[in-house]
């Protein structure tokens, strides 16, 4: 998943009355998946939600729901440096440099190399 001090970069938020920007970045504070009865834990599943409190950069500090909020993290490629987005809802496996097409990791996955 992610975790405290992980960056993020919104997509959309859908359900405030006064959201961030789209686009704007952010600094992750905390995460908490909530099951709301529907489906058994395990990500974006059936009844269940992923809340997310985020510091974003423009000083503002909501919290995502994630669905329907999106939000993409942003990882600093191993290898060249680049700062490439992965979508959270993907955030469990891999994600790909654009730049230099090389694996990043993503915290939980194996070494590669
Ligand atoms: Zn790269």
């Amino acid at each position: 998943m992610f975790s405290e001090g992980d960056r993020l970069e919104l997509v959309r938020m859908v359900d405030d009355p006064d959201p961030v920007p789209p686009g704007t970045r952010g600094t992750v504070t905390g995460a908490n998946l909530v099951n709301l009865g529907g489906g058994a834990l395990g990500g974006a599943t059936s009844g269940g939600f992923l809340q997310v409190w985020v510091a974003w950069d423009n000083g503002r500090a909501l919290a995502l729901s994630i669905p329907p909020d999106s939000a993409r993290k942003v990882v600093e490629c191993d290898h060249c440096g680049a700062e490439p987005y992965v979508e959270l809802e993907v955030v469990d496996g891999q994600g790909l440099c654009a730049e230099c097409a090389r694996r990043i990791r993503l915290g939980l996955s194996d070494e590669e190399d």
